[in-house]
């Protein structure tokens, strides 16, 4: 999401942003996949389903229900297929995009076939069950499956509560009291959670980044190099800390105004990002300093540094900058990793690839200077 839409446009603005929104469901299943609090979310999922397909069987005992031999099909089915979709949540990733839609969608609709087939006299709290798919869709689904999800409960909802009005059993106040009970808990908890949370993760996600370039920011950087520096210990690979300084970007200032050095910045960032940022993380740590903390092999690390000034050069440009580089690289059978935890090292290796930038600076700017730890 923009960082800057909840704010613009008012209330209407912020709804509109909200709804339209890409859902990163690719990073959800990447996320969930990589904690292990994922594997305990899926477990809870599964029991959470598994209760369903108990529900299913337990109605069959009650008294008032149909005992059809296509009631007791279906409920079969449904069990059958709610052991099946649990036993999936256990021995399967999170799923992707495909996957929670089906799940929401089948979750939807077995809990409304079982309205029909239930005693009236359970239809409003039936109901009720899909408050706990819309919790699923609030985390899990782009706004608008959550809006599709809440209109087919809250439509479920209004046809139990006709039914039981017109079976005559119940009087007029307590279904409209527990209508309402039913609707605040399917459609109320949800939307105003969905609201909350887009809100709290667009926020989150903007305290790590850099407003100018949408690169990370020093607390950005420090939560993400977790991720890719320990993949240098592996065979044949190297991580690396590199810093990269515009040369007397002052005078960029003085001479264009300091728009055109934002634009420069700005320019820098995107050329960084497109030349090193599949290999790692890159952030903004000063006014035109940048700082990339990459994992590749270590055939490739020359040519990924060096590459550098190279990716930075355009001959277009109006306002031409250089760079100093300076990079420290850690190859997998150094005695570094072993010396030092990977945090302790990360940072060495980033002063250490500071002093190298100064060396590269000193000795005239618009060149690389590295070293191996
Ligand atoms: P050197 O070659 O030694 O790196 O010199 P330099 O001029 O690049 O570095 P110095 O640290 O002397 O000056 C950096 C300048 O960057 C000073 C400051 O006004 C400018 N600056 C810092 N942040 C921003 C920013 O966000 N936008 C713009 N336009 N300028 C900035
Ligand atoms: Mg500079
Ligand atoms: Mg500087």
């Amino acid at each position: 999401m923009n960082s800057t839409s909840h704010r613009t446009g008012g209330p209407a603005g912020a709804m509109r942003a909200w709804f339209t929104e890409p859902f990163d469901y690719r990073w959800m299943a990447d996320f969930l996949n990589s904690r292990p609090a994922g594997k305990l979310i899926r477990w809870v999922m599964a029991c959470l389903t598994l209760n369903y397909g108990v529900l299913a069987m337990v109605s069959l005992f009650s008294a008032d229900a149909s005992r059809s031999p296509v009631a007791v099909a279906w409920k079969a089915c449904l069990v059958v297929s709610v052991v099946a979709v649990s036993a999936a949540w256990i021995t399967r990733p999170f799923p992707g995009r495909l996957g929670v839609v089906a799940f929401a969608v089948f979750a939807d609709l077995g809990t409304a076939s079982s309205l029909l087939i239930n005693p009236l006299v359970d239809a409003l709290l039936t109901c009720a069950l899909f408050a706990m798919i819309g919790t699923f869709c609030t985390f899990c689904v782009s706004p608008r499956w959550l809006v599709a999800h809440l209109m087919f409960a809250v439509a479920c909802t209004v046809v139990a509560a006709a039914a039981t009005y017109s079976s005559g059993g119940v009087d007029t106040a307590s279904v409209i009291f527990r209508t309402n009970v039913v609707l605040l808990a399917i459609a109320g908890v949800p939307l105003v959670s969905h609201l909350l949370i887009t809100l709290l993760t667009d926020d989150a996600r903007s305290s790590f980044l850099d407003p100018l370039t949408g690169l990370l920011n020093r607390r950005g950087l420090d939560a993400a190099i977790g991720d890719v520096w320990p993949r240098g210990r592996e065979k044949d690979r190297c991580s690396a800390a590199v810093m990269i300084d515009i040369d007397r970007f002052k005078s960029v200032n003085d001479l264009y105004g300091h728009e055109e050095g934002d634009a420069v910045i700005r320019r820098v960032a995107d050329r960084l990002r497109a030349h090193m940022g599949q290999y790692g993380v890159i952030g903004r740590t000063g006014g035109e300093e940048y700082v990339a903390v990459v994992s590749t092999s270590r055939l490739h690390i020359d040519a990924l540094v060096h590459g550098v000034r190279r990716a930075l050069r355009d001959p277009e440009d109006t306002v031409a900058v250089t760079v100093s580089v300076g990079a420290a690289i850690v190859l997998a059978d150094s005695p570094a990793w072993a010396e030092n935890t990977d945090i302790d090292l990360v940072t060495r290796a980033t002063r250490v690839a500071d002093s190298m930038m100064y060396e590269a600076k000193a000795a005239g700017g618009n060149r690389i200077a590295t070293t191996e730890l």
